[in-house]
């Protein structure tokens, strides 16, 4: 489309109507950010253990139920890590970076809205999730144990003649029966946080199903990695305002409290589990906490979380991500005399990823420093330092950010 200055003054209204809520012309959105596509561009693709080259690929002819996104920024996630770092799938070669976001510049003719039904054009900022074939509600339970039927991920599918097939490039193509939401209305940084957060969402929505998660309720966060730190703030955003942290760093425990805790204990400060569960009842003024979220893959941490637990109090184990080896507890005083409800939460569902949107806004809204999750990021050109930074457990949450 051309733009001369005649029209620019009515391109300049239709934009200021868009952001009041009005719907801008896919054409006119188009010319505005002046999207040109190039002919080629760069996909960060593992090659070999530990080290991506960006490749310089023919950007392909887009089907009519497809999107070209350009790539804005990626997460790395201990997927990425683990992929990079040992082939555990066996997908080298492969785009990887599957917690990514960007702007639509091009569409099939048949795209016209997400996987929840909004609105999709030229200029909106997407995002992808797992794309499941069958049924929305289908966690990674379901696709493990039940074969439910195929699942894919950008940033974990085999590389094929298309190549832009995961988020650490320059562009992605989304291709139609993807599950892809349009996000526009959240910022980069929380674009990037969204897959992580839902993983919380899931978890809490696991813990309401006890029936003992309420607004009152004296809740223990244990762990304050990424996990746990999110934890405490979606739980301050459903209302939850009596959260005591238990970590092992000061720095974390910090965080901690500005993500909403309202007393923190660290373990090391208390000698033997009987000190440490006088550490966290002091924190919450001499009671037990009504419900805990255990958010370490440390088997010592599973098993001392149940001290820390009342009498019919609940429990959700969302640590051990993946196997981290066996936990001794004693059955009679922890589970049985105390009658404690326990679940268990793993990754998340489509439904978890559409309520996250709305929590990472009210995050913001409640004035929760989410941004300050993203403690690291890279460009492009060093996706392999980022992986590495990663590895070396440095920061919390690492990210690969386009210009
Ligand atoms: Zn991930």
């Amino acid at each position: 489309m051309d733009v001369n200055s005649s029209n620019i003054e009515e391109i300049v209204r239709q934009v200021l109507d868009s952001m009041k809520g009005g719907a801008v012309s896919a054409p006119v959105a188009a010319a505005v950010a002046g999207r040109e596509v190039p002919k080629t561009a760069r996909v960060a693709m593992l090659t070999q253990l530990e080290k991506f080259e960006l490749k310089e690929f023919a950007i392909p002819e887009l089907g009519d139920n497809d999107m070209l996104v350009k790539v804005e920024g990626c997460g790395v996630c201990g997927t990425d890590a683990h992929e990079f770092k040992r082939d555990p799938f066996g997908l080298i070669p492969v785009a990887l970076g599957h917690e990514g976001t960007g702007e639509i510049v091009k569409m099939g003719k048949n795209v016209k809205v997400d996987s929840a039904g909004k609105p999709l054009h030229v200029g909106d900022k997407v995002v992808t999730c797992v794309t499941l074939h069958d049924d929305p509600d289908i966690t990674m339970y379901d696709m493990n144990k039940q074969n439910v039927g195929a699942a894919d991920v950008y940033g974990l599918l085999p590389d094929d003649d298309v190549h832009f097939n995961g988020w650490f490039a320059d562009y992605i193509i989304v291709r139609g029966g993807s599950s892809v939401f349009n996000v526009s209305d959240l910022d980069l940084d929380s674009r990037i946080l969204i897959e992580p957060c839902a993983v919380l969402i899931h978890a809490v929505e696991r813990a309401k199903t006890t029936g003992i998660l309420r607004f009152n309720s004296r809740v223990v966060v244990q762990g304050c990695g990424p996990i746990g730190l999110i934890c405490i703030a979606v739980l301050r955003t459903m209302g939850v305002e009596n959260i005591v942290a238990v970590d092992g760093e000061n720095k974390r425990l910090e965080f901690a409290r500005q993500m909403g805790a309202n007393a923190t204990v660290n373990f090391k400060d208390h000698q033997g589990i009987e000190a440490l569960t006088n550490g966290v009842k002091a924190a919450f003024g001499g009671y037990l906490a009504d419900f805990a979220f255990q958010c370490t893959g440390s088997p010592v941490a599973h098993a001392n979380i149940y001290k820390f637990i009342r009498n019919g109090g609940g429990l959700c184990e969302l640590g051990f991500f993946i196997n981290g080896g066996d936990a001794t507890i004693n059955p009679h005083f922890d589970i049985c005399s105390k009658e404690i409800t326990t679940v268990g939460s793993w990754v998340y569902t489509l439904r978890d990823y559409a309520t996250t949107f709305d929590f990472l806004k009210r995050a913001k809204g409640i004035g929760l420093p989410m941004e300050k999750l993203i403690t690291h990021k890279f460009p492009l050109e060093q996706i392999n330092e980022a992986l590495v930074t990663n590895l070396k457990m440095e920061g919390l949450k690492i990210a690969v950010v386009n210009k």
